[in-house]
């Protein structure tokens, strides 16, 4: 896939150079999995998490046959009593299955290593030696492997044993495809390729960065430790949490007891979440340190199956209302055999980045989980008393849980795109714009005086500072007017506001659009009421 990987670096090439995200500590050499956001992203990101809060928590969509849904938020602490990982079961069982190359000794994940195998260089490479017939035999070019091994292969993938042991690898190969039949797939080519002939443990999955040897599987636990107090001993270890839903569970009966509300109804929360993932990777996608934006819907467990739907179509459409094209984004439910044994149902929320289709959020039904868990752990009662039906019941919970990191990622993503635009000479150019919602733009407008001088920088500033209080504006009077048009497209700011000579006369300036490319021209007072009923768009 290399357009889409060249696609991938254009992206993360822009967010570095105009301030979206740069890695964490870069001074330093950065760090594996974590990421600052930039004076744009911070935006961008405080836009999503705005946009959720906003249309989930003060206005979510009204429920089943226009019922209207009540939902109320929290703000957790990171660090929890280590009891609550207990009760949840991820003390227990938040592990991945883990391999380690016994070359070049990375780590990663064990099942995705044939996902990641598959987009790797030298596995494209290599596999155009092995041709399968249409008998099924694998006809091996030993010739073509040989000068393979013997040079690129060196550089990129030094630790296959094809490369380190060329000769011995490729006759062992051709003796038992000549032996065994039927051929190889491509996958166990690979797998030969990187088996030496003395290998007693049959074939051997190779490192998707080296080519060398993996460990065996074994499980590895996710959570972040740290220790709370003077003293690091087992007693004061603590958990940074992997996710924001136990802080909810912990506070439902707060909830229920200082508030009038009643189920059915939804507590939600946005925080930070930390997991020591295996292997980081796809920019953002996969960090160590993440937010995320999760809801925890308590109903009668007779109408779960119904706000289960009502959750996994709310959140399909939050996406699509925001920018994500439907064509890219997919709600894939899950078969009975991938959900976790409490779950009675689970859909994914997936987005076609350009690495892949991937999971942005997942919606769950899980059942009386997680408070019948805690009411066990922590002694509490966690039942709900109807008043009306005067009937007592643990309730099921419905789970929307996303990750602010990959949203942004993905209206990113979805907004990355190439067009022409005339330049100062009227001669059409190459212009990279980033199509943002403008609800997610990180600036909504930009104020600029044609030329520095007839006060017009005076008479555009005070433009800029009355929007100022409204959204984020911002102003710029250097360079060519053309430039700096093309200075915001890159930023995605929705609209441009000039002052020129007739401004001067006549009070009027122009507003561009940044899709159409087109002007207007409308009175500076009336700047404020045309970007915000755009804004609603
Ligand atoms: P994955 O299978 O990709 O590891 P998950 O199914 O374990 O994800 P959940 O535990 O359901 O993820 O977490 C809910 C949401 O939190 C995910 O849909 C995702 O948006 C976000 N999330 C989870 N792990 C990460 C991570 N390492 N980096 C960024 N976001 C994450």
């Amino acid at each position: 896939m290399p357009e889409e990987q060249d696609l991938m670096e254009k992206i993360v090439s822009l967010a570095k150079r105009r301030g979206f995200i740069y890695p964490s500590s870069e001074i330093y050499g950065g760090i594996n999995g974590f990421w600052d956001y930039g004076p744009l992203g911070v935006e961008l990101k405080r836009n999503v998490k705005d946009a959720w809060w906003n249309d989930i928590v003060r206005c979510p969509p009204a429920g089943p046959g226009g019922l209207p849904i009540e939902m109320a938020g929290l703000d957790c602490s990171i660090i929890m009593n280590p009891k609550v990982w207990e009760a949840s079961g991820h003390l227990a069982g938040f592990s991945d299955p883990m391999v380690t190359c016994k070359e070049c000794k990375k780590h990663q994940r064990a099942d995705q290593i044939m996902e990641q195998l598959a987009q790797c260089e030298w596995v494209q490479e290599v596999i155009q030696f092995c041709v399968v017939q249409p008998d099924g035999r694998a006809i091996i070019h030993g010739n073509g492997l040989l000068g393979w091994a013997r040079k690129r292969g060196r550089k990129v993938a030094p630790g296959l044993a094809l490369v380190r042991n060329p000769e011995v690898t490729i006759s062992w190969m051709v003796e038992k495809a000549a032996k065994d039949g039927p051929a190889f797939t491509a996958e166990e080519f690979v797998k030969h390729v990187a088996t030496e002939q003395f290998a007693q443990t049959g074939l051997v999955t190779p490192c998707p960065y080296c080519g060398g040897p993996l460990t065996e599987a074994r499980q590895f636990n996710l959570m972040f430790k740290t220790h709370v107090g003077a003293m690091e001993d087992s007693s004061s270890i603590a958990y940074l949490r992997p996710e924001t839903a136990q802080g909810i569970f912990c506070n439902y009966k707060n909830v229920l007891d200082t508030t009038r509300i009643k189920v059915p109804f939804g507590i939600a929360q946005i925080g930070k979440a930390f997991r020591n993932e295996i292997n980081p990777r796809n920019y953002t996608f996969r960090s160590r340190e993440f937010e995320q934006m999760e809801i925890e819907f308590f109903c009668h467990p007779k109408d779960a199956d119904r706000w289960y739907q009502y959750w996994r179509d709310a959140r399909y459409k939050w996406y699509v209302g925001l920018g994500l094209k439907s064509t890219k984004l997919r709600l894939r439910d899950h078969e009975k055999a991938e959900l976790a044994h409490y779950a009675r149902a689970c859909a994914d929320v997936e987005y076609e980045f350009p690495f892949g289709v991937s999971e942005l959020e997942g919606v769950a039904n899980r059942t009386d989980f997680d408070l019948s868990q805690h009411q066990k752990f922590s002694g509490r009662d966690m039942t709900y008393f109807d008043d009306e039906t005067k009937e007592r019941f643990i309730p099921y919970v419905i789970e929307p849980s996303g990750g602010v990191d990959r949203a942004t990622l993905a209206f990113l993503c979805e907004a990355y795109a190439e067009d022409e635009a005339p330049d100062e000479k009227g001669a059409m150019q190459k212009r990279t714009v980033l199509r943002f919602h403008p609800r997610l733009a990180p600036i909504k407008v930009a104020v600029f005086p044609l030329v520095k001088k007839d006060g017009m920088p005076d008479k555009a500033r005070a433009i800029a500072e009355t929007l100022k209080p409204h959204m984020t504006t911002f102003y710029d009077e250097k360079g060519a007017v053309g430039r700096r048009y093309r200075r915001q497209d890159e930023a995605g700011t929705p609209f441009c506001v000039t002052v020129d000579g007739q401004t001067m006369a006549d009070g009027t300036v122009t507003i561009r659009d940044r899709d159409s490319m087109k002007q207007e021209r409308i009175p500076a007072a009336g700047v404020l009421g045309y970007v915000e009923e755009h804004l609603k768009r």
